[in-house]
């Protein structure tokens, strides 16, 4: 009698841990495919970023990380998708540099890039080079400089639309030049390096993570690199300032938000999980093959996020001010 006591008593305590414990396991994050939001074109730049952490991530903790490419209005639009989800920890942003323009170049946004969103991390540097359609008439920068001045009216330049970075370096090439050229915006640079390799636009602004494998095949021309000095993966091409454009460097940073209000142990684990794909060789391989630079430990936090954001909208409010007129 005694001995069945115990053993009942066993048994309830064994049930109620494994009721516990799955409770527990429902509980748990991730228990679901994680949505990551692109707010460009898949093939494009960004999107090479973000399948790369998400493959990572997916490998590392068996639950799929699975990238949704929301297009438009110069990642406004994804953005916004964003803002709007629900804060459960199954949507996070992975945006660019476009988080600190917009609000400069937007009358109206319908979100706010300070208060809208939970931080999560940096992710990578990506510099950005001005390629043009293999048979563009000018053969080195000074030459695209001079061919520029003098047909500007003839010129077109694509992009991805207002408040995308290659929108941004666009808009500094013109006010370098001081040449109003016809824009052709896209949902995404990979399409719009579609177009330009097409031949249907000329000119483009964009990071080596989708230019650099059409230039090293020679399907696309480099004229310069925006950084402040030469890139590894490109040596023989020169920066933006060596070439007479002073005051003109654009690095492409990366950043993971989450809707506001998502619990902060998930924006926690998401960051872990962006710092163990971050330290992946298959994502060290692929983005040094493609020019990114890795970014130091302090910015791989929300805090160093947050305040690099904060920097940037203050950095690029003025110099949109003063490109305004080439802003469309
Ligand atoms: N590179 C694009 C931009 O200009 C975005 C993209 O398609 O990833 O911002």
């Amino acid at each position: 009698m005694k001995l069945s006591k115990t053993l009942v008593a066993a048994s309830v305590l064994a049930v109620s841990s494994l009721v516990a414990a799955s409770a527990f396991a429902q509980a748990a994050w991730p228990s679901k495919p994680v949505s990551l939001v692109i707010p460009f074109a898949a093939g494009g730049p960004t999107d090479v970023v973000g399948r790369a952490i998400a493959a990572s991530m997916t490998k590392s903790t068996g639950n799929p990380v699975i990238v949704e490419n929301k297009v438009g209005a110069g990642g406004t639009v994804g953005t916004a998708y964003v803002k709007n989800a629900k804060p459960d920890g199954y949507t996070f942003l992975l945006h660019h540099i476009g988080m600190s323009t917009a609000p400069a170049l937007y009358r109206k946004l319908s979100f706010n890039p300070l208060t809208d969103f939970e931080y999560v991390s940096q992710v990578v540097d990506v510099p950005m080079t001005i390629v043009a359609r293999k048979d563009f008439p000018a053969k080195d920068m000074k030459e695209l400089i001079a061919y520029v001045k003098a047909n500007s009216n003839k010129v077109n330049l694509g992009n991805a639309g207002v408040g995308a970075a290659s929108h941004l370096c666009g808009m500094m090439f013109q006010k370098a030049l001081n040449a109003d050229l016809t824009t052709v915006p896209f949902s995404g640079t990979g399409p719009a390096m579609n177009a330009l390799l097409g031949g249907q636009i000329d000119l483009m602004c964009d990071q080596t993570t989708n230019t650099f494998g059409q230039i090293k095949g020679g399907a696309v021309k480099v004229y310069a690199v925006t950084t402040a000095k030469r890139i590894k993966a490109l040596p023989a091409t020169p920066t933006l300032a060596e070439s007479g454009l002073k005051d003109f460097e654009v690095v492409v940073w990366h950043g993971v938000y989450a809707p506001k209000g998502t619990p902060k142990d998930v924006t926690d684990k998401f960051n872990t999980m962006i710092k163990n794909a971050l330290k992946d060789p298959d994502v060290i391989k692929s983005f040094t093959d493609l020019g990114t630079e890795a970014v130091p430990a302090s910015k791989l936090t929300p805090a160093g996020l947050e305040s690099w954001l904060k920097s940037e909208i203050d950095k690029y409010g003025p110099v949109i001010r003063a490109a305004a007129q080439f802003a469309d």
